[in-house]
Formats: C-alpha cells, sequence, structure tokens
C-alpha cells in the first residue's frame, strides 16, 4: 500500500474556536475518501491546511512519506476548494489552454480532460454560458491536466440541480476507476455512500469514525419475534437459509439476517411451517442511523 497523505493530529485554531481538533487519518492509494460532516464540522479548515492555504496551529501532516517539500509534493496533487475562477469571455478550451501553460503540461491535455468531463461538445463555448455543473465539470477538468495522483473536492456538487449532481457523481466514479485517488469533503451521507470507498466523519474537527464505507453499512439488519413456543420458533428460522445467528432473551428471540429478507416473507415462512408470530419487527442500523447517532443529531425522534 502506498500512501499518499498522512495527518497526524492537526489542529487549527481560530481564537477560542477549535475547528480541527487532533485529527489523524490516512489516505491510500486508489481509494476515494470522503470527510463527512455537518456545516461547520472543520472539512474545509482540514483540506485548506493540508494544501497550505489555511496555516495549522499544532501536528503535522506529510504527502507522499515525506520524500519531498509540501511545495514539491502539491505539483501532484489537483484540488477544486473554491468557486472556480476562469475568464467569463473566453471559451472553455481556452481557458484550459491558458492553464496549461500556468502549470507547464502539454496543451495536448485538454482535449483529454474536456472528454473526460464530457464537455468536449461545448468547448468553444465561452465560459459565461456555461451552466452551474457545467462551470464544476470544466473545473474538475482543469485541476486534472496535470494527471494529479490525487483528486480533492470540496462539496462538489454543491447549489447543483439532480442532474448536475447525478453527473458530477458519475464522472467522480470515472476518475476514481481510471485510478486516481480522490478525497471529497460532503455533508451529504448519500453522496459519500454513493462516491467514496472510505469515510472519515468528524463533528466539531474531531474524529468520530474512519474506515471503510461499507463497514459502517454491512448489517441486513436483524428481526425480533415472539412466539407461544420460543423453542420452535428458534428451531424453524435456524432452518431459513437467510438467517445467520439467532438468540433468545426472555421470550423474545432475535434473528441476525445474512441477506436483505423482509419481515413479511419470514412471517410467510413461520405460517407455513404452522407457527404463528405474536411479535414480529425488524431492524437495521442503517449507515444513515449510524451518522446521525455519531454525530449526535436526531431525526425527528
Ligand atoms: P466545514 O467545511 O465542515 O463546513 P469549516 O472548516 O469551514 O467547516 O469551518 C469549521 C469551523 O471553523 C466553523 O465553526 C467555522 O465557522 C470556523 N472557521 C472557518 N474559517 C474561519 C476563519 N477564517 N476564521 C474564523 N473561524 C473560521
Ligand atoms: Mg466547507
Amino acid at each position: 500500500m502506498e500512501t499518499i497523505l498522512s495527518i497526524n493530529n492537526l489542529t487549527k485554531k481560530y481564537g477560542s474556536l477549535t475547528a480541527v481538533d487532533n485529527l489523524s487519518f490516512s489516505i491510500e492509494k486508489g481509494n476515494v475518501y470522503g470527510i463527512l460532516g455537518p456545516n461547520g464540522s472543520g472539512k474545509s479548515t482540514t483540506l485548506g491546511m493540508v494544501l497550505n492555504v489555511v496555516n495549522k496551529t499544532s501536528g503535522d501532516f506529510q504527502w507522499f512519506n515525506g520524500k519531498e517539500s509540501t511545495h514539491e509534493a502539491l505539483k501532484k496533487v489537483g484540488a477544486i476548494i473554491e468557486h472556480p475562477n476562469f475568464y467569463p469571455y473566453m471559451t472553455a478550451a481556452q481557458n484550459l489552454k491558458l492553464v496549461c501553460k500556468i502549470k507547464d503540461v502539454p496543451g495536448a491535455k485538454v482535449e483529454e480532460k474536456l472528454e473526460i468531463v464530457g464537455l468536449q461538445d461545448r468547448k468553444d463555448s465561452k465560459f459565461r454560458t456555461y451552466s452551474l455543473g457545467m462551470k464544476q465539470r470544466l473545473a474538475i477538468a482543469s485541476a486534472l491536466l496535470n494527471d494529479p495522483e490525487i483528486l480533492i473536492l470540496d462539496e462538489p456538487t454543491n447549489g447543483l440541480d439532480p442532474q448536475g449532481i447525478h453527473q458530477i457523481r458519475e464522472i467522480i466514479r470515472k476518475i476514481a476507476a481510471m485510478g486516481t485517488t480522490i478525497l471529497l469533503a460532503s455533508h451529504l451521507l448519500d453522496e459519500v455512500e454513493k462516491v467514496c470507498s472510505h469515510v472519515v466523519i468528524i463533528r466539531k474537527g474531531v474524529k468520530l469514525y474512519t474506515g471503510p464505507v461499507d463497514g459502517i453499512n454491512a448489517s441486513h439488519g436483524f428481526l425480533e419475534m415472539k412466539a407461544k413456543d420460543t423453542a420452535r420458533l428458534c428451531e424453524l428460522l435456524k432452518t431459513h437459509p437467510g438467517i445467520g445467528k439467532v438468540t433468545t432473551k426472555e421470550d423474545c428471540v432475535t434473528a441476525i439476517l445474512q441477506e436483505p429478507i423482509d419481515a413479511e416473507e419470514i412471517n410467510k415462512y413461520l405460517f407455513e411451517k404452522g407457527l404463528f408470530l405474536s411479535y414480529l419487527v425488524k431492524r437495521k442500523e442503517s449507515l444513515e442511523e449510524q451518522f446521525l447517532q455519531l454525530t449526535n443529531q436526531t431525526n425527528n425522534a
């Protein structure tokens, strides 16, 4: 495994406010990471520090195992952290050609990157005629011009309509599939679930969870049941192929699901074997519930 970025006890204070609090995590090559947290949780501040645009208060970070200076390392990073700045009266292609000159990369890259973000057919339109979604796609193309090792995006779908959101997510997936490591900040759980392989959940600058996205969403949930004949109920459940561990507490039986099975299906299965349930409920700790619990927000409950 090749480490692209490691962050160790990174902290940022604004006066008495600790925006990022002893944050540590690392980014391995080829994965798609999401920094997930509610607004104001320190996502942008974290990205700002590792991109050298926000001064850290303490702790440190290291790009590419510290083999080169941060200044050199950042040449291999593509980032979009604020609103893209392009010349409104120049076309998309002209704007990107200019970026090529500034970044000292061959102009031929322009076509290749426009293709990736699906703007080939609009490359000769002036930037000012672009929709917000197209502007964001052009910004991604621009960040990719120097073939970065890692692409960093801060709230890439903010303000876009559903179609624009979908297009950006598809592009992120495509770039990831081509082998580019991605780090994106988002306050949207479903965005992280849809595009990321790994997640760092933060609240008030403090890390709450880090690991694979599946890791917190692997479970298919469980069923809680009651019947007059508890022993028979357990016996029947154990013969069902989609059910894993079965446990009993007082007269309530809990069955862990190994596949997505709904309550109705189990009810029918037991009924056909002559067993009547007096109580049946399916529960699942979804990623959403866990996220809400972790970040201590309540779902109108
Ligand atoms: P996020 O990107 O997760 O929404 P930010 O990193 O932008 O969060 O902000 C984290 C906290 O730091 C917030 O409380 C925010 O108000 C504060 N903050 C961010 N930038 C500054 C600044 N330049 N001066 C003072 N406080 C700031
Ligand atoms: Mg932010």
